[in-house]
């Protein structure tokens, strides 16, 4: 079955089928939901190879409710500055500073925003500063990884960073990911699509134009903050935005209706919210799940620079996520 044949709907916008194309017959566009793949029909040979990877049609099983977990931590970053500004505790971002540091991989392949809301970019750097920057907060929106690993350098090192179906496309295309020698993984309950982002900018709309947006940082759970072109600022509780614009199912990218993975099941660390925590840890901190050994390493190797407590009330800490892993186990069946 060849790409022609994959229905818009299951499309998560991954950006997979763009870069295992041999023939360049694929290339990524954006309309008004997401970012999706367009077929060039005259370089099309119909070998098939994009629908296989694809990880909106091709379903990966894991056990239980939240996959395989050797170890789970509550972590924040040393510095506090960076556990202030970042996503949950700043956890992701310090992993990728230390690995980077110590040499562990020459390149991580992070997802950021820009001064386009509508244009979120994934860069591939060896450079810390790149990663100490509100730019890498949790983007809530369409974002397109897997089509920034089209061609990789096979003598280096490279660290992924995604969400959970962007981890599952890794898994299903071994031809791309023997390129990469760590995947971290998002929790995520949902991507808002992009008429998420035109509505909430159509309510700031009396502030002027936006000039930049983060969804999450100053704390956890932290603030939605927009600079607008006047000079404007406009500032929401997280957790009020995401009630607001969120609980509605028409913002939601159809794929991610029907989605079956949360905690990112499918890589070496998963991270997210410790949400048991709100109300107790304003400065934030990230739950931190390792499901391999190389995992294990890695987190190791970041000791220096994160304050690190093991879980070991694993259950009640999980039940903060049932409700958002429930539909995946519901979209399961
Ligand atoms: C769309 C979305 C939905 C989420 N849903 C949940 C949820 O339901 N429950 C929960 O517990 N946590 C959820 N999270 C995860 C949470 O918001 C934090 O990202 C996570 O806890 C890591 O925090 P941190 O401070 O350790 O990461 P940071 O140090 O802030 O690093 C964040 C990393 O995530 C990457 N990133 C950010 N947004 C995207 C994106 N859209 N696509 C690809 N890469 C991205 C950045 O490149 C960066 O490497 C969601 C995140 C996103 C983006």
């Amino acid at each position: 079955m060849g790409f022609r044949y994959v229905e818009r709907q299951k499309c998560v916008g991954c950006g997979l089928c763009y870069s295992v194309c041999h023939f360049d017959a694929i290339e990524m566009v954006k309309n008004e939901f997401s970012f999706i793949p367009n077929l060039i029909e005259d370089n099309c040979t119909d070998c098939g190879n994009c629908a296989e990877v694809c990880p909106g049609i091709n379903i990966l099983d894991y056990p239980g409710k939240f996959g395989s977990i050797t170890k789970s931590l509550i972590c924040s970053a040393n510095d506090q500055s960076v556990r202030h500004n970042a996503s949950s505790g700043g956890a992701c971002r310090t992993i990728l500073a230390a690995l980077l540091d110590k040499a562990i991989v020459d390149k991580v392949i992070i997802t950021r925003a820009t001064d386009d809301p509508y244009r979120p970019e994934t860069i591939i750097t060896d450079k810390i500063s790149d990663l100490m920057t509100d730019r890498l907060n949790s983007i809530y929106s369409p974002t397109s990884p897997l089509s920034a690993i089209k061609k990789l350098d096979e003598k280096l090192k490279y660290a992924f960073v995604g969400l959970p179906c962007h981890i599952a496309g890794l898994e299903l295309c071994p031809e791309l990911k023997k390129n990469i020698f760590v995947t971290i993984g998002i929790f995520c309950h949902h991507t808002p699509s992009f008429k998420f982002v035109d509505k909430f900018i159509n309510d700031l709309a009396e502030k002027g134009e936006v000039n930049t947006m983060r969804y999450r940082g100053d704390g956890w759970p932290g603030s939605t903050a927009v600079s607008h072109k006047g000079g404007a600022k406009s500032e929401f509780n997280f957790i009020d935005m995401w009630y607001k614009y969120n609980i509605n199912r028409n913002f939601q990218l159809s794929r991610c209706t029907e989605c079956t993975y949360y905690s990112a099941e499918f890589a070496d660390i998963s991270i997210g919210d410790p949400w048991h925590m709100l109300g107790q840890d304003n400065d934030g901190s990230s739950l931190v799940l390792i499901r391999s050994r190389k995992g294990e390493d890695v987190v190791n190797a970041s000791e220096s620079l994160l304050t690190i407590k093991e879980v070991t009330n694993f259950e009640e800490v999980m039940q903060f996520h049932e409700i958002n892993s429930q539909i995946k186990q519901q979209n399961k069946k």
